[in-house]
């Protein structure tokens, strides 16, 4: 079974609509690991897909706290912003969705999906010893995680520790075959708010009888998302954002 690996859309339309363009064909099921909508301008067509396309999906801490569950008083003061406008805007129905949403670990055919870490939902797997501190805790051979928007991630094989890399400015994709004896945590990047200074829309391709693993980069009209942004009163550092893949 082939899998499209999505996590932390945020509401971006059109880094997901360029997304399910370049990956065509080349799937059977979409999954996510969450972060759905927050930040982005389109927040309910992004749900509207989630509904009728995602065969396995979990919780973000975005969509707790867009959905009522949680308070944001913690968020910083964009991210509230933000969150009150999205809020505003979501349906019922959409909202009664992101409610229901599964927290992580969930188990997915051969691998597991979870949003932070394993562990903590809301815990960011950013470095080699953010990783080191999980490692124990992964319950699979391959993990999938969101939460930082650093496409990549981290593998254990004879006792050492090692990164994965994203793909290079000049690169479509990255290959790599996960080995079954060696434990794998991916983060497949984020559709729709790159964090790791390449503003293309990231996503990942895994195939869980050969185990290839391709991790992607597609252009996006992030400029477009930018003026949709300021149309709708969003802080425009949301937009300036998008350009720059920070
Ligand atoms: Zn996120």
């Amino acid at each position: 079974m082939r899998y499209l690996l999505l996590s932390d859309l945020h509401g971006n339309w059109e880094a997901l609509d360029a997304v399910l363009a370049d990956a065509r064909g080349q799937y059977d099921r979409i999954v996510s690991c969450g972060d759905l909508v927050g930040y982005g301008p389109d927040p309910n067509r992004v749900v509207e897909w989630a509904r009728q396309h995602l065969y396995a999906v979990i919780r973000g801490n975005h969509d707790r706290a867009n959905c009522g569950l949680e308070d944001i008083e913690w968020f910083n003061p964009v991210a509230q912003i933000a969150t009150r406008w999205t809020i505003s805007k979501l349906s019922a129905e959409n909202v009664s969705y992101l409610r229901n949403l599964e927290q992580g670990p969930v188990l997915v055919d051969c691998f597991l999906l979870v949003h932070g870490s394993p562990v903590d939902e809301d815990e960011y797997i950013a470095s080699m010893a953010d990783a080191a501190n999980v490692a124990g805790y992964l319950e699979g051979s391959i993990t999938f995680f969101g939460h930082t928007h650093l496409q990549g991630g981290f593998f254990w094989w004879d006792g050492e520790q090692y990164s994965l890399p994203a793909p290079e400015a000049a690169e479509h994709e990255t290959n790599c075959l996960l080995e079954p004896d060696a434990l794998w945590l991916v983060n497949p990047g984020s559709v729709g708010q790159p964090r790791d200074g390449d503003p293309r829309a990231a996503y990942a391709l895994f195939d869980c009888e050969s185990r290839q693993l391709s991790l992607r980069r597609v252009a996006y009209d992030w400029d477009t998302v930018r003026r949709k942004i300021d149309q709708a009163g969003l802080p425009s550092v949301l937009g300036f954002r998008l350009a720059h893949g920070r």
